[in-house]
């Protein structure tokens, strides 16, 4: 290959690498803003969901899959009087739970996942809900999101960041991750969020996606994110 063509592959390779470790550097940037303006619009950071003990957390959670926290909430005041331990749930026989959880949709297999993973619950941990996210995720019908749910609200721990519908459609907007995948945009947004913000992140941007940055008619213009998002006003529907 003739030099000057190296010289020309060197400089644009070394021109795509400071643009990307720019880009890299206006989204960190951009993270310190989103969090600040988020947390001035929100200071109150706590799961919609009812819970009283990581279990009844953990279960709240799993019903909230294609649910909304009202009706979980609803559903879980008369639940969490029938069972009240890991035990209780171990030992409930499907139908009967199923009947209970029925409004929250898909409650079959909802209703196994519960049981299955009260049952490991009691035989591998003792009875209390792990503080770990590999014990976590061993549970049946536990991923990621929904550990890192547990983890950070009931126990303050911070291992990753739940991404839900919310903050996977906001990251994509915001510009923080073009993955489509739940698991590589939390990959994406620990590298770029600071380990600090991460207890509050899904609330933040959770919180955000209700009431601004709807999936179908986003309020761009009244939006205390729209100098920052490089979405703004440019989404069909946007207001
Ligand atoms: S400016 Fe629009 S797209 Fe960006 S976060 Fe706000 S509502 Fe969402």
């Amino acid at each position: 290959m003739h030099l000057s063509h190296i010289r020309v592959i060197l400089n644009t390779n070394g021109r795509n690498a400071k643009m990307k470790k720019n880009a890299v550097i206006d989204s960190k940037k951009n993270i310190e803003k989103i969090v600040s303006l988020l947390k001035k619009k929100y200071p109150e950071l706590q799961t919609a969901l009812f819970y009283k003990t990581p279990l009844q957390l953990l279960v709240a959670t799993i019903l909230s899959a294609q649910c909304t926290d009202k009706k979980v909430n609803e559903v879980t005041k008369t639940l969490f009087k029938k069972y009240t331990s890991a035990d209780d749930f171990a030992a409930a026989r499907q139908v009967d739970v199923e009947q209970e959880i029925r409004q929250t949709g898909f409650f079959r297999n909802k209703a196994k996942n519960i049981i299955a993973a009260a049952q490991k619950i009691r035989n591998d941990f003792g009875g209390n809900v792990p503080d770990s996210m590999d014990k976590l995720i061993s549970l049946p019908g536990v991923a990621r999101k929904t550990a890192n749910i547990v983890l950070s609200s009931a126990y303050k721990k911070a291992e990753g960041i739940a991404v839900d519908t919310h903050v996977k459609r906001l990251s994509q907007r915001l510009g923080l991750s073009t993955q489509k995948n739940p698991d590589k945009i939390e990959r994406d947004l620990m590298a770029l969020v600071p380990k600090k913000y991460w207890l509050d992140f899904n609330y933040l941007l959770v919180n955000h996606g209700r009431d601004t940055c709807d999936a179908k008619k986003p309020l761009c213009s009244s939006c205390t994110l729209s100098s920052i998002c490089p979405s703004a006003g440019t989404l069909k529907n946007s207001a």
